[in-house]
């Protein structure tokens, strides 16, 4: 039997991307429908890296301590090596010196930054996934496993989907407004639109090989992120995931014979011989095929539905860029969507998810694909250890810190170069994320970039009452709810840096998005503060204010402070 609802956003695909995209759109209070073809989230690793950008987009939803809670099983990992077998590297390098002794020490998970409240956890995707799904339902929205995306039409009005309930067998038609497919590398959506998609393509075929086997007495004092190993018998490249009895080996494997030439009992010699110990006790619990591959779906946007994660991109995993992408692609769309449901900003706002994730995608696929060798393993000279890849991943450091830089009409550029994928300074240039600083309020110390997130923000230096001002006018006139936060009286800046920061003087503000970035500034006062907000949001929003405003709407002391 068919029954039929409306949603105004329905999400296929319950990975990490469609879950944190329900997460997001749910924040800004967007009702979302999310349908996952399997039962349960993943059962396999996969991403065992969130970067500090992606965290500080989790900590935005208020799950930056579940997920740390979720990773604590997984503990420090951070040397990169390269040899014969694991044994014989482990027993060559030691504890890897004091670097990685004091790297692991620190734990490296979660050390805030003089650049971020927050940092980057090991948490890998089948401990991330339950809880984005946990948190997901809690505030409201439908995810529905087991149930699969069959077919889809789309017209001015919206989408039509069919969805097949696998499990009662039940089919059911839902009108979307908009659909994100978030429905992974092969991406049935992609395919039934006919996106093309560009890039150098397939790298390598790899087998994932899941196992346990109980290695901690040889690791301990030595936990390790990644090894690479070459032997007569194997080459393959070892992932920790727990660097006790819980790991990943990936090995390449040629598509003439494909991954069906590697029975179970073939992949645990394979194990055994990158371990470098014939007799190890060895549980495989998994097998996946992937490929390595890099490419990018020519266009982010088609009409009303929209690609999201490995849908619109998909890049090797050395790095850690894939999920994170993912992410902070559904982070970037989740605020236009709604701004865009609400009434609040023009269609045209929806254009700019392309133009600003689909740079961004292509330049860390880039720097994902150049850390492959010709074999899709990471690239890890042996003896040079530490530094070599310290030094390959020096251009990983700016994305999983701060992002990334754009430059669309979502953003009212300065003059100079603009900002993008690889703009790695925070200085409040529009197009960029906003600085952070330790500021106060009500006694809590909270950081510049927790004011962001659920609506747009007008971050006014001490003297600005007349930005102030203007702001409440414009906010009435567009009907929006927008935030002013005034340093000095709405929060106290202990350390007098952030206007500073922000590149603004005593008298100076600026309007920051709901994901964070700075979307315009004044360093000073203006003559028309309601004229040149006015502007910006004509601009950034792609429509007018959708309340004309009679003068007698606005206080008469309103204008007399402007
Ligand atoms: C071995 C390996 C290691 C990796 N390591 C890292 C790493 O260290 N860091 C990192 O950031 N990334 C890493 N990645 C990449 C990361 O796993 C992916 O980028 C990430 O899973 C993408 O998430 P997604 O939600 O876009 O897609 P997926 O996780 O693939 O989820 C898509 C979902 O859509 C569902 N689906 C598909 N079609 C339909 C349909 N018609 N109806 C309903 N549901 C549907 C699928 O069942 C699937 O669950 C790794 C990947 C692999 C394979």
């Amino acid at each position: 039997m068919t029954t039929s609802e409306r949603v105004p956003v329905l999400i296929v695909g319950g990975g990490v991307v469609g879950l944190s995209a329900s997460l997001f759109l749910a924040r800004h209070g967007v009702h979302s429908l999310l349908v996952e073809r399997h039962p349960g989230t993943s059962i396999l690793p996969r991403a065992r890296g969130v970067n500090g950008r992606t965290m500080e987009l989790l900590r935005g939803v208020g799950l930056e301590t579940a997920v740390r809670n979720a990773s604590a099983k997984l503990g420090p990992s951070v040397g990169v090596y390269a040899g014969t077998t694991l044994v014989d590297v482990l027993a060559k390098r030691g504890d890897g010196g004091w670097l990685l002794r004091r790297m692991r020490k620190r734990g490296v998970r979660g050390q805030e930054t003089s650049r971020s409240p927050t940092g980057p956890c090991r948490c890998t995707q089948d401990e991330l996934e339950p809880v984005l799904l946990e948190a997901a339902r809690q505030r409201g929205v439908d995810a529905r496993f087991y149930t699969e995306l069959e077919d889809f039409e789309q017209d001015a009005s919206g989408v039509t989907a069919t969805l097949h309930d696998r499990e009662s067998g039940e089919r059911r038609v839902v009108h979307a407004d908009y659909m994100l497919a978030a429905d992974g590398a092969r991406s049935p959506v992609r395919t039934k639109l006919g996106v093309t998609q560009s890039g150098p393509g397939v790298i390598a075929h790899q087998l994932n090989l899941y196992f346990r086997a109980d290695l901690a007495s040889l690791v301990k004092g030595r936990e390790f992120s990644m090894c690479l190993v070459e032997n007569r018998e194997v080459r393959g490249l070892f992932a920790s995931i727990n660097n006790t009895d819980l790991w990943t080996l990936h090995v390449s494997y040629s598509p003439e014979t494909g991954a069906e030439d590697y029975p179970p009992a073939r992949c645990i010699d394979l194990i055994r011989a990158a371990v470098g110990i014939p007799d190890l006790a060895v549980e495989l619990k998994g097998s996946l095929p992937w490929q390595s591959t890099v490419r990018t779906a020519d266009g982010f946007q088609h009409g009303r539905v929209f690609l999201g994660g490995d849908a619109a991109h998909v890049m090797p995993p050395w790095g850690g860029f894939g999920a994170n992408t993912g992410i902070q692609d559904a982070h970037n769309l989740a605020w236009k969507l709604a701004a865009v449901l609400d009434g609040s900003a023009g269609p045209a706002l929806l254009a700019t998810y392309d133009s600003e994730r689909r740079p961004v995608a292509r330049h860390v696929s880039e720097i994902a694909g150049s850390m492959s060798d010709a074999r899709g393993l990471m690239t890890i000279p042996r003896g040079l250890g530490v530094f070599s890849v310290l030094w390959q991943m020096r251009r990983v450091f700016p994305y999983a810190t701060m992002g990334y830089g754009y430059s669309s009409d979502a953003v009212v550029l300065e003059a100079g170069a603009p900002p993008g994928p690889g703009t790695s300074d925070l200085r409040g240039r529009p197009g960029t994320r906003g600085p952070h600083l330790w500021l106060e309020r009500n006694g809590a110390r909270i950081s510049s970039i927790d004011l962001f997130g659920e609506r747009f923000v007008l971050l006014a230096a001490p003297d600005a009452t007349a930005w102030c001002t203007a702001i409440a006018i414009v906010a009435e006139k567009r009907g929006m709810r927008i935030d002013a936060v005034r340093l000095g009286s709405d929060v106290s800046d202990p350390r007098g840096r952030c206007a500073k920061a922000y590149g603004l003087n005593t008298t100076g503000a600026c309007l920051v998005r709901p994901d964070g970035i700075v979307a315009w500034r004044s360093a000073g006062s203006a003559r028309d503060p309601v004229a040149a907000l006015e502007r910006v949001f004509d601009q950034i929003l792609a429509a007018p204010a959708r309340n004309s405003l009679r003068e007698s709407a606005v206080s008469p002391a309103a204008h007399e402070r402007l």
